[in-house]
């Protein structure tokens, strides 16, 4: 028997758990630790809400979560409730699949000023994460400023587009819904440090903001480069580009723009006591480089959100690689021997926030086949770690109080029965309130 512990219960974490049960069946058990008392990670605070389709991939983890050997283990942080060389003591393996929760740093003048929040904290408010449940960010302001030209900037113009009938069927937070309802917003600048060919948006999520009730796109024809030039796109970029490219042709009025500004590096965020506007640079491409024109402008703004992507959080004595903001792994090895077994890294984790949900699969079941591989080399010692209960020795030592699956599809129960009418459920958005629920 050999045991595994995978800390993160997102989409990594449960893809590998279901690749270990497909290589071991029954001569595994995979313990799933998460820091909350809910499972799911990304699925549940980080895919946005009025995408129900992509979050019913949960089903899929709730299957391998309710096989006999894997466990959920929530409510237990790693580093603090327990630590790594804990886990190293009785596991032949960890696999470290925490996502990247933190914002990469925007690393301009200013960003530290009130009303400039990043992407993991805002979609986090909305979502219903209860380490951003109080954000309360300040909507009373005429725009705000989304910076970034992915797929996150998208998620965030759009959700602060919709109207309350175009959030039926979502699972929104309240507290989320009401704010938007609220909002004074008459426009969203979305700022691109670059142009149109190089935006990292798909054509799925663009087409979604042609079909907004209040709120339309606005993309400057002149910023688009001729018809032929995107010849040479891949299809999938292409198809982005010509949803700008029909945005741009066909200006529609709507109470609210979602203005697309391209070439446009923001290089100092102004403002006394708050933000009070974005000041960009022109930038141009030359030779595929990025250069600045030396033109400078402002965006006078109430509100910034920055949506440059992600980083790991490094977790003390794993080597982690600061420029990349991921662990340090050799394709998600990271560490193997035979006293402290094997240590890797997966999804987010390893390779850093690129990719759909589905990525992590192949990302989860390569990882068990590198551990099945050290197994089978001896580079992971012997069996005989005390695994599952040694686990739960020390955690009744330390008076640990873990949150089973069990108690999860309880809390799921009150969330449900809590829904508004229409939505799927209604989240807690604070640990004490899902614990209460799942008791
Ligand atoms: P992303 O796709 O990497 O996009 C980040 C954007 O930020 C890029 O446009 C980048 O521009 C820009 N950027 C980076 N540093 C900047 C800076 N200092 N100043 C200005 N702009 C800067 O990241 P993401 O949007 O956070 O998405 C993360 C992953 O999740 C992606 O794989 C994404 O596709 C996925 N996702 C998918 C969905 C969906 O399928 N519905 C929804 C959300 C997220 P440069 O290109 O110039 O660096």
């Amino acid at each position: 028997m050999r045991h595994i512990a995978i800390i993160g219960s997102g989409p990594a974490g449960y893809y590998t758990a279901e690749a270990a049960i497909k290589q071991w069946g029954d001569d595994i058990r995979v313990d799933v630790f998460d820091r909350l008392p809910v499972p799911y990670g990304l699925i549940r605070t980080g895919v946005a809400p009025d995408h129900q389709t992509i979050k019913a991939v949960s089903r899929r983890y709730e299957k391998t979560a309710l096989t006999d050997n894997v466990r959920f283990v929530g409510n237990i942080a790693i580093g603090q409730d327990i630590s790594l060389a804990d886990l190293q003591a009785l596991y032949d393996a960890v696999i470290i699949a925490t996502g990247a929760p933190h914002d990469r740093d925007l690393g301009i003048p200013g960003a530290e000023l009130p009303g400039v929040i990043g992407s993991a904290a805002f979609v986090g408010w909305y979502n219903g994460h209860p380490n951003f449940a109080d954000l309360d960010p300040d909507l009373s302001g005429r725009r705000a400023v989304v910076i970034g030209n992915g797929n996150v900037a998208l998620d965030i113009a759009r959700i602060l587009s919709k109207t309350r009938r175009e959030f039926e069927g979502s699972d929104i937070t309240a507290h989320a819904l009401d704010a938007i309802e609220g909002s004074k917003l008459d426009e969203i600048v979305i700022l691109g440090r670059r142009g149109p060919h190089q935006i990292a948006m798909t054509p799925k999520e663009l087409g979604e903001l042609g079909e907004l009730e209040r709120a339309a796109p606005v993309v400057d024809p002149d910023d688009l480069p001729a018809v032929t030039d995107d010849d040479p796109l891949e299809p999938g970029q292409r198809k982005s580009v010509q949803w700008l490219r029909q945005f741009a042709a066909n200006r529609v009025e709507k109470p609210l723009r979602i203005s697309f500004d391209f070439f446009a590096r923001p290089v100092s965020i102004v403002g006394k006591t708050r933000v009070e506007g974005v000041e960009v640079e022109r930038t141009k491409i030359t030779d595929g480089k990025l250069v600045g024109t030396g033109e400078f402008y402002m965006v006078p703004c109430h509100l910034v959100i920055s949506a440059i992507g992600y980083r790991s959080a490094p977790i003390p004595g794993v080597p982690f690689d600061e420029k990349a903001g991921r662990f340090a792994s050799d394709d998600g090895r990271i560490a193997v021997s035979p006293e402290t077994g094997g240590l890797y890294a997966v999804g987010w984790a390893r390779r850093g926030p690129t990719g759909t949900i589905g990525t992590n699969k192949p990302d989860g079941f390569a990882i068990i086949a590198k551990l099945a591989e050290d197994i089978a080399s001896g580079a992971i010692g012997p069996e005989g770690k005390a695994g599952r209960p040694g686990f739960d020795a020390l955690a009744a030592e330390r008076k640990l109080d873990i949150v089973t699956f069990r108690d999860w599809q309880k809390i799921e129960e009150a969330e449900i029965a809590a829904a508004r009418s229409g939505a799927p459920r209604e989240k807690f958005t604070l640990v004490e309130e899902m614990i209460r629920a799942g008791r």
